[in-house]
C-alpha cells in the first residue's frame, strides 16, 4: 500500500504547504471492542489553494469536514485523505473508528491474563500516531496537542499534558479533558489509559518544582522502585538543565511500565513508556538490569530537551535524537548515577553490536539516507545509537566539552520548539569551538564501516620499544581514515595480575601514525592502543599480546580493560582470526573475575554464539558440555548472593546440554537442591527452565503445569518461550507454526519474541534442519501479516544462521531466496542479507576453529 508509506519528498512537499496544526483529540475507550472511537478536528494554515493530504490509518473513517462542508469517507483510502483547495486557514474534522493493535504499535491493548483487565498505551513512533486520530505525521510539522480521553471510571489517562481531574459521566464512565500541549512533533504525543497504579513523586526543576509520578499495574506495584527511579531522574534533570544551560521544557514528567512493549523506553512528551517487560523486576535483577534501568531513565530524560524541545526535521537525522540521548544518558549514568562504570557496559554491550552491524553490507552512514517511513525500522540500530554515541564522545575530546556543551546549549536555545538538521547543529557546536568541523563530520557521521587500530612495534635487545606506530587498517568497502584520540597503555605482569604500567595520549591520523612518546618503555606484556575506550575502532593485539592475554586473562583486573580484551577476542573470533574455542576459553576463564555485570551478561551470550555458530560442528557437543560444566563450578565458588554468581548460574542455563546438566537446573527449580546465596524467583525458574528444555529434560505437558503456576503475563509469555525451546523437532514446528499459521490472527507481539527467541534455541543448531524449507518457504508469508517492528525482529530471530555447517548449501538457499524475493519489503531483505553474512563469516570461524582443533 503506497499510501501506508510516507516518503521524504511527500514530507517535504507537505511540510512547504502546511503549517501551525492544533488538535483537539476526542477518543473514547469505553467499549470492550476490538476499536475505539476517535474524532478529530484540527485548526491548519496552509498555502491558500493549495492540496495536500492528511493520514488516518487502522481506521474506518465515517466523518470527513474540511472547512465545513462534508467530504465523501469513501476518500479515506491506503491510510491517508486528500485535502483540496485549502484555505489560509482550516479546519478539518475527522471521525471513525480505530483499530486497537497488539504489536505494540498504536493504540495497544492488553488484556490482564490473571483478572481481565485492559491496559492501554499509545506508541507512535515512527509514524503510527495515524493509528490513532487523523494528523500529519512527519516531524517537523509540529503540532499543539489537546486530548479528551472518555474510559472506564475506574481508570486513570496520561497524557501529554498535566493530568486533570476526570469529570463522572453516566454508566460508570468518565472523561478526562487534558489542556493543549506546547509544539510537539506527533510521534511524540501519547495517550495511556487503565487501571493503573502510581507511585507519587516530584523532580525540582530550575523553573520550580515538576509532577512527576511513575506508573504501572497495580499487581506489580510493589516493583516500581519509583523512589530509586525519581533518584535517577532528579540527578539527571539537575545536570541536564546545567550543562544544556535550559530548563526542563514541559509542565509535568510521567514514567509508565507497560506491559508488551517494543522498545526499552519511549521519550514521549512528559509521558514515558517504559518496557514491563524488561525493565520492572518482579524477581532479583542483575546489577546490568537495573543499570541499564537508569541509562534507560537518564536517556528518555535527555530527549525532552533533544527530539522533543529541537526535533529532526526528518528521520535521516534520527542520529541527532538518538546518538545524543544514547551518549549523553551513558555520560550522566557515569556521572551522577551510582553506575560510575556506564562507558565500560556501553562498550561490553552496544558498542560491540555496533561494530558487528557496521560490517554487514547492509551498514550505513550514523547519518543516513531515509527516503521514506518504511525505512526508518532499520534506522533504529546500534549504529544509529551506539556509533553515534561513540562518534559524538570523539567530538566532545576533539573540540573539548566545555566548547561541545556550549555549542549544544545555543543549539537548543536557537531551536527551541523548533526541527533542525545535520548542519545547523553542527554549525553550533564549530561557532563555540571555532573551528570547522565538514571535514570532521564526513569521515565520522557521513561514512559507513569500522576500521581496525593494529599496532607495530619494534624493540632493542633489552626490550625496550625503539618504534610504536599504529595502522588503522580500513574495510575495503569503506576505505576511509578517521581521526581517533586514543590512550596507549602498556600493561606488566606483576605477580600474575596485569597492571597499567604507563600510558600515552595521541591522536591517530591515517594509515600509520608514529608514536614516539611511547618509546623508550619496556616492550609492555599486554599493549591496549585503545586504552579506556576512548574511540570507535575494532583491535587487534599484537602476538605477544595475545598470548599473555590468553595466558593470563583471569588476572585482568581493570573492568575497562576486561571488557576491551574480551571484545578484541570476540571480534577476531568473528574474522575468522581467532579459533571460537580460544575466545570460549578466555570467557570461561576470566568469568568468574569480571567486574562488571553487562560484560558477564554480554560475552556470556556472546559466547553461547560461538559455540553453536562459529565452532566447528564437530566439537560442539564435546566443548559445549566442557563449558557447561566449567561454568557450574564457577557458579559454585561465586561468593554467595554476589552478582556475579547469578550471571553464572543464567549462563549455566544457556549452554546446559546433557542430561546431567539438566537434572541440575531441574532439581534447581523443583527445590531439591539450593546454591547459598540464591534465591530461584519466578523469573529465574523460567530461565531455568528454558535451560531444561534446551537440554531435552522437560516436555510440553510440564511446562503447562509451571504455567499453570505463574498465570501472570509475565508467565504466559515465558512459558511460550519455554515451549518453543523444547529440543524436538515437533516442537520447533509447533512454534513456527504458531507465528505463521496462528489460529486467531498473529499472536500479541511479546509472545512472539519469546516464541521467536525459544525456536532459535538449540544447543545442537542441527535440530533445526527438518524446518529449514519450511522456514524459508513462508518467511514473507509471516512478514507480510507482521510487517514493520514486530515482523523484522521475529525474521531476524528465526532466521536459521546456526545451521551453517549442518545443512548443505546454507549461503546459497539465502541467495535463492533473495534472487526469488526481490520484490519483498526492503526491511525484510536487509535481514536475509545480513543473514547470509552471518553464514559466510561463520564458514571461514569454523575453518580456523577446525584448524585449530587439527594443530
Ligand atoms: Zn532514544
Amino acid at each position: 500500500m503506497p499510501g501506508m508509506n510516507l516518503t521524504k519528498q511527500e514530507a517535504a512537499e507537505r511540510f512547504a504547504t502546511v503549517s501551525h496544526a492544533r488538535y483537539a483529540i476526542d477518543l473514547d475507550f469505553s467499549g470492550s471492542g476490538r476499536t475505539f472511537r476517535s474524532d478529530t478536528t484540527v485548526e491548519f494554515d496552509a498555502t491558500p489553494g493549495a492540496s495536500t493530504f492528511i493520514e488516518a490509518a487502522w481506521a474506518d473513517i465515517d466523518v470527513i469536514e474540511l472547512n465545513g462542508e462534508a467530504l465523501d469517507p469513501a476518500l479515506h483510502t491506503d491510510g491517508r485523505i486528500p485535502l483540496e483547495d485549502l484555505q489560509e486557514h482550516n479546519t478539518l474534522r475527522v471521525a471513525g473508528d480505530f483499530g486497537y493493535r497488539n504489536d505494540g504499535q498504536g493504540i495497544h491493548r492488553f488484556v490482564d491474563p490473571a483478572d481481565g483487565e485492559v491496559y492501554l498505551y499509545s506508541q507512535f513512533a515512527a509514524n503510527d500516531t495515524r493509528a490513532a486520530f487523523a494528523c500529519f505525521d512527519q516531524p517537523d510539522i509540529k503540532g499543539e496537542f489537546t486530548f479528551t480521553v472518555t474510559v472506564p471510571e475506574h481508570w486513570v489517562v496520561v497524557s501529554n499534558s498535566p493530568t486533570p481531574e476526570p469529570e463522572a459521566l453516566e454508566e460508570g464512565l468518565a472523561r478526562w479533558a487534558f489542556g493543549p500541549t506546547v509544539p510537539i512533533p506527533s510521534y511524540g504525543a501519547a495517550v495511556v489509559a487503565g487501571p493503573y497504579a502510581y507511585h507519587e513523586g516530584l523532580l525540582h526543576g530550575a523553573d520550580g518544582d515538576i509532577p512527576a509520578r511513575v506508573y504501572g499495574r497495580p499487581s506489580l506495584e510493589q516493583h516500581f522502585d519509583g523512589d530509586r527511579v525519581l533518584e535517577d531522574t532528579q540527578a539527571g534533570l539537575e545536570l541536564y538543565e546545567s550543562v544544556f544551560q535550559t530548563p526542563y521544557p514541559y509542565e509535568k514528567y510521567d514514567q509508565i511500565y507497560v506491559p508488551q512493549y517494543n522498545l526499552g523506553a519511549m521519550e514521549n512528551i512528559g509521558c514515558v513508556t517504559i518496557s514491563e517487560d524488561r525493565l520492572l523486576f518482579r524477581g532479583r535483577p542483575t546489577a546490568a538490569e537495573l543499570e541499564f534501568r537508569t541509562v534507560v531513565v537518564l536517556h528518555e530524560l535527555a530527549h525532552m530537551w533533544f527530539g522533543n524541545l529541537v526535533t529532526m526535521k526528518w528521520w535521516d537525522d534520527l542520529w541527532l535524537n538518538e546518538s545524543f540521548a544514547e551518549f549523553i544518558g551513558t555520560w550522566a549514568a557515569a556521572e551522577v548515577s551510582e553506575w560510575k562504570d556506564a562507558w565500560v557496559t556501553f562498550a561490553a554491550d552496544r558498542k560491540s553490536v555496533a561494530y558487528v552491524q557496521d560490517q554487514l553490507p547492509t551498514t550505513h552512514a550514523i547519518v543516513t539516507e531515509v527516503p521514506d517511513t518504511e525505512a526508518t525500522v532499520s534506522a533504529f540500530d546500534m549504529i544509529t545509537y551506539a556509533k553515534g554515541a561513540s562518534a559524538l564522545k570523539q567530538l566532545a575530546q576533539f573540540v573539548g566539552e566545555d566548547a561541545f556543551f556550549g555549542g549544544v546549549a545555543s543549539y537548543l536555545q536557537r531551536y527551541h520548539h523548533g526541527n533542525a538538521t545535520l548542519a545547523e547543529f553542527l554549525a553550533e557546536v564549530e561557532s563555540a569551538a571555532e573551528r570547522r568541523l565538514d571535514g570532521w563530520a564526513e569521515v565520522w557521521l557521513e561514512t559507513p564501516g569500522v576500521t581496525t587500530l593494529r599496532p607495530i612495534i619494534a624493540t632493542d635487545d633489552a626490550g625496550a620499544l625503539t618504534r610504536l606506530a599504529v595502522a588503522e587498517d580500513v574495510p575495503v568497502e569503506h576505505p576511509v581514515h578517521r581521526p581517533h584520540g586514543v590512550e596507549i597503555a602498556g600493561y606488566e605482569l606483576s605477580e600474575g595480575t596485569f597492571e597499567r604500567s604507563w600510558t600515552v595520549s595521541a591522536t591517530l591520523d591515517g594509515p600509520l601514525t608514529e608514536v614516539p612518546e611511547a618509546v623508550g618503555h619496556a616492550r609492555p606484556a599486554l599493549l591496549l592502543v585503545n586504552d579506556r575506550d576512548l574511540t570507535y575502532a575494532k583491535l587487534h593485539l599484537d602476538e605477544l599480546s595475545l598470548a599473555n592475554l590468553e595466558a593470563h586473562i583471569a588476572h585482568v583486573d581493570d573492568a575497562m580493560a576486561q571488557a576491551t580484551v574480551l571484545d578484541a577476542l570476540w571480534h577476531m573470533t568473528r574474522d575468522g582470526s581467532l579459533a571460537a574455542q580460544r575466545y570460549i576459553d578466555a570467557v570461561l576463564s576470566v568469568a568468574p573475575r569480571l567486574l562488571n555485570s553487562a560484560t558477564a551478561e554480554s560475552h556470556l551470550a556472546l559466547m553461547v554464539i560461538a559455540l553453536r555458530r562459529y565452532l566447528a560442528p564437530e566439537h560442539v557437543a564435546e566443548i559445549t558440555e566442557a563449558a557447561a560444566e566449567r561454568l557450574w563450578l564457577a557458579v559454585g565458588e561465586a561468593e554467595p548472593g554476589s552478582d556475579i554468581q547469578l550471571q553464572l548460574l543464567k549462563g549455566y542455563a544457556q549452554v546446559a546440554s546433557t542430561t546431567e546438566q539438566g537434572l541440575r537446573l531441574r532439581a534447581l527449580v523443583e527445590g531439591t537442591a539450593e546454591i547459598a546465596g540464591l534465591d530461584i524467583d519466578s523469573d529465574l525458574t523460567w530461565d531455568l527452565l528454558g535451560g531444561l528444555a534446551a537440554a531435552g529434560g522437560i516436555d510440553l505437558e510440564e511446562v503447562d503445569h509451571y504455567a499453570s503456576l505463574d498465570v501472570s503475563a509475565a508467565g504466559q509469555r515465558r512459558a511460550a518461550g519455554v515451549r518453543a525451546a523444547i529440543a524436538t523437532p515437533e516442537a520447533k514446528q509447533a512454534a513456527w507454526d504458531a507465528l505463521v499459521r496462528p489460529a486467531d490472527g498473529p499472536a500479541i507481539n511479546a509472545v512472539q519474541f519469546q516464541m521467536a527467541a525459544g525456536l532459535a534455541r538449540a544447543v545442537d543448531p542441527a535440530l533445526l534442519a527438518p524446518l529449514v524449507d519450511d522456514l524459508l518457504g513462508s518467511l514473507r508469508e509471516y512478514y507480510d501479516a507482521n510487517a514493520g517492528f514486530v515482523g523484522v525482529r521475529v525474521a531476524r530471530l528465526v532466521l536459521p544462521v546456526n545451521l551453517v555447517g549442518r545443512v548443505d548449501g546454507l549461503a546459497g538457499r539465502l541467495e535463492q531466496w533473495l534472487a526469488d524475493n526481490d520484490d519483498a519489503p526492503s526491511v525484510l531483505r536487509k535481514v536475509v542479507v545480513e543473514g547470509l553474512d552471518h553464514v559466510r563469516r561463520a564458514q571461514i570461524a569454523q575453518t580456523t576453529s577446525r584448524m585449530a582443533a587439527a594443530s
